[in-house]
Parts: C-alpha cells; structure tokens; sequence
C-alpha cells in the first residue's frame, strides 16, 4: 500500500502538481492536466487522470475491501488506511493541496467504491482544511496546512449543533473577545473525525445581536484540538459508515489566540458556506462510487443467481433493474464531474454542486436498494456486501446539506437566473 502513495506522490510530482498549492495552484493544474480545457469538450480522461483512477482503485481493492465488513462490525478503521487514503484521495496530507477538484473527485470515487465509511472520514479531513485553503493568511496555511504534510495528522469542521443544522445561522456556540484572544463556550454535534482530530475548523457567534445579518455575525477559527476546555464526546453509533468517527464536542471557556481568526471577525459564515462548492462535488462522487458498487454486485449476482431455469438477469424485470441502476449511475457521474471541473475553471459553481450531490444522494440510496432486491433473501443479510451499502447510502442525503437544502439552493439559483 505504501508503493501505491509512492506512486501517487510520483505521479503528481510528475505532472508538476505543487505540494502546497492554492486555490490558484488548483486552477493552474487544472487548466494544464485538463485538456477538456484547452481542446474544447472531452469525456476523455488525461493518462494523468487515468492513472490516478488506477491507483485508487487498486487501493480500494486491495486495501479496503478486504477489511471493510471487519471496520462495519468493529466501528474503528486502522488509522494508516485512513492516512494512506488521505495520501491516495486529495493528496492533502502528502502530495498538498494542489490537485484538481476533478481529479480528487475520480480518487474520491474509487474509495467510495471500497468503504464509503472510509471515503467519509478521509473526504472529512479535507472538509476541515478547506475553510484554510480558501481564507487562510499565508502563517495559518503554513503552520495547519504544512503540519498536515509534514505528520500523518487528521482534522475536522465544526459548525453542527444539537440544536441546528440545516440552519446554520441558527447555531449557538458563542466567542467573545478578551484581550488577544476569544473565549469560546458551546456544544457541537456529529463531527466526522470528531475524536481524531488535531485541529478543527470551528464555526461560532461573535455577535450577540439576534438582528445582525449572519454574514456579520459568525467568527470561523481555527482550534488546537488540544486546548483546555474542549471535551471530546463519544464516538456515535450511526447507521452506516459506522468506522467513520463522529462525536460531539462540548467548548467550555476554550481560549483560541486572536491569530487563529481566519479572515476577520464577522467573516465565518461565508467562509464555512463557501467550502461547500469545494466538497460537495467528492461528497457527489463518493456517493456514485457507492452506487457502482451496488451494480457491479448486484449484476455479477444476476448472472450466477438462478431461478426457473436460467439466470435471474434473463428475467426482463431484473435485467431493466441494472438497466435503471446504470443509467442513474452514469448521470450521477456526469452530475459531479461537471460540479468538479467548474471549481477547476475558477468559476462559481453552487448550483452544479447542489445538482451533483442531490442526485447522487438520492440515486446511491435508490441503487443500494434495488441491489438488495436483486441479491433476494441474501441481500438482507450482512454476509453479503449489498446490505451495508444501503445503510451506507442514508447519509449522503443527510449531510454536507440535506438533500432538501440542496433543493432549495438548486431553486435559488435557477430562479434567480430568471429574475435577474
Ligand atoms: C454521520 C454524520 C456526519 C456529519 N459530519 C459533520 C461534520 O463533520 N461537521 C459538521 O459540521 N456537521 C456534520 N454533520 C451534520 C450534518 O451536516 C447535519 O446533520 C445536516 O446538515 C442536517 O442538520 P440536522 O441534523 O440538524 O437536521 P435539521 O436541520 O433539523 O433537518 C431535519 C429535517 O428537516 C429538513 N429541513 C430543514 N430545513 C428545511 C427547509 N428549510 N426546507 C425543507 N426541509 C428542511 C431537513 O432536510 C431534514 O430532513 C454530520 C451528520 C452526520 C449524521
């Protein structure tokens, strides 16, 4: 597994990939890897792309598979699967932050296609360098970004509360200034890699006014997971993606330095909100990945199952099934695909990555099910692959914006395309 990073590591240092890249180093290799870009549209893959697809798969294969009914059962995943897939997936821990949007998706969907439990918690760690990525001064990229390159380190986002999701501005962990530094007081819920971080992106008030606008009122910090005063929950035993960690934390008179505000006071909820357009389309892809999955079982299934004499895939009504299930999996893929390669053009793509991840949301949970009918009695059974992939599935309609919100925002965009 570790030739499999080496490679990786090879591979982008080849292509000229920077190891600590920007956003703006993101858009530079985009445009030089893509040449979708630069030679009009393309479903081709660049043998860059090709070979990072490669990589991952066989990682998924030879790596995850193998252990992931062992990490369902358990609750816990080897820490070195996860920093491996962190090296393998966005290269965020070894290879920096420098890959294309598109091209972390197609890692990001090989994962998938081994654990989602184990996508999540690597797709988690790049959900908590994001709001860096995009607003950190050059000290603050350099100490949490760089310590992240430097050790085999996870972190988390913290913006969940008991008391509010889809709502964010709603949320009630509040910072009040003293002095050089914030003191901060609350409680926040389901964080993924909430007992395993070293750092956290953390989403709090700074503005008591119940009437200042939320792009006024919300401070986003970056949090030493160490600091006194920062109680680390249980590890929730959810549904699915069970090896996944996620926690509640509770931030009692937790002091963060004033140097570790990203941007400046007031500016946190965009911030929190603009990592969204950056994630949603490897969310988007994790949950295709799942949904291969579910039809490259549910299809070798149907060519061995036998019932009334031949193959249950000869039976029209479950030959249209996989028919359906591959039709929704193909668009699924063509949905985040084009989420991924708007970041990469540098353009603004909230409604592509709404679209993305609603429908792959929905269509993993639609395919995961249908692939539990194929397999019958069997697909009941946790003996058989199919059914973790359904409870897998439930979340990604769930979180990083419910599948209703994503609705919401796929309407405000469009409709304001009219109202202009
Ligand atoms: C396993 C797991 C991991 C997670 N990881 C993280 C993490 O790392 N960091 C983090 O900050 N959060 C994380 N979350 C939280 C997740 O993002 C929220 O659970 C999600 O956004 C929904 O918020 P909620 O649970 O408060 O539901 P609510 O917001 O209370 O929603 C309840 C229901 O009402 C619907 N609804 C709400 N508002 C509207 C509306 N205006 N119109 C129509 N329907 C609406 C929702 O779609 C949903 O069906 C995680 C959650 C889980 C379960």
């Amino acid at each position: 597994s570790s030739s499999i990073c080496l490679q990786i590591l090879k591979a982008s240092v080849r292509s000229g990939i920077r190891l600590h890249g920007s956003s703006a180093a993101a858009s530079a290799a985009a445009s030089s890897s893509s040449h979708s870009s630069s030679h009009g549209f393309s479903f081709e893959l660049t043998e860059q792309q090709k070979e990072f697809q490669q990589l991952a798969r066989k990682f998924a294969r030879e790596e995850i598979i193998p252990a992931a009914a062992a990490y369902d059962r358990s609750g816990e995943v080897s820490s070195s699967i996860i920093i491996l897939g962190c090296t393998v997936n966005d290269a965020s821990i070894k290879c920096g932050m420098g890959l294309p949007n598109f091209d972390n998706c197609l890692i990001t969907e090989e994962l998938a296609y081994g654990c989602t439990g184990v996508q999540t918690a690597i797709e988690a760690n790049s959900l908590g360098q994001m709001p860096v990525i995009l607003a950190g001064n050059e000290a603050q990229k350099k100490k949490y970004l760089g310590r992240m390159t430097e050790e085999p380190l996870m972190c988390a986002y913290c913006v969940t509360e008991p008391g509010a999701g889809s709502d964010v501005a709603s949320i009630k962990t509040r910072a009040v200034k003293m002095g050089d530094e914030y003191v901060v007081n609350g409680q926040k819920m389901w964080i993924t890699n909430g007992g395993k971080a070293n750092w956290y992106f953390l989403l709090a008030r700074t503005n008591p006014d119940p009437k200042c606008p939320a792009s006024k009122a919300f401070t986003g910090f970056i949090l030493e997971a160490d600091t006194p005063g920062v109680q680390i929950g249980r590890k929730e035993m959810n549904m699915g993606q069970r090896c996944s960690d996620t926690r509640g934390i509770t931030f009692e008179d937790v002091r963060i330095p004033k140097e570790n505000v990203l941007v400046a006071e007031g500016a946190g909820f965009k911030i929190a909100m603009g990592a969204f357009d950056n994630t949603r389309p490897p969310v988007a892809a994790g949950a295709t990945g799942l949904a291969q999955r579910a039809l490259d079982e549910a299809t070798k299934y149907a060519l061995e199952r036998k019932t009334f004499g031949k193959v249950i895939a000869e039976h029209q009504a479950v030959s249209f099934l996989l028919a359906e299930m591959a039709m929704k999996v193909e668009l699924a893929r063509m949905g985040y695909q084009r989420a991924a390669w708007e970041v990469d053009q540098g353009r603004r793509n909230t409604y592509y990555a709404s679209i993305a991840k609603a429908f792959a949301g929905d269509i993993a949970n639609q395919v995961a099910s249908d692939a539990v009918q194929i397999f019958g009695g069997n697909g009941f059974n946790s003996e058989y692959p199919v059914e973790k992939l359904m409870r897998d599935a439930k979340i990604y309609q769930i979180y990083e914006g419910t599948a209703q919100i994503q609705r919401l925002i796929v309407a405000r965009e469009h409709l304001g395309r009219y109202q202009k």
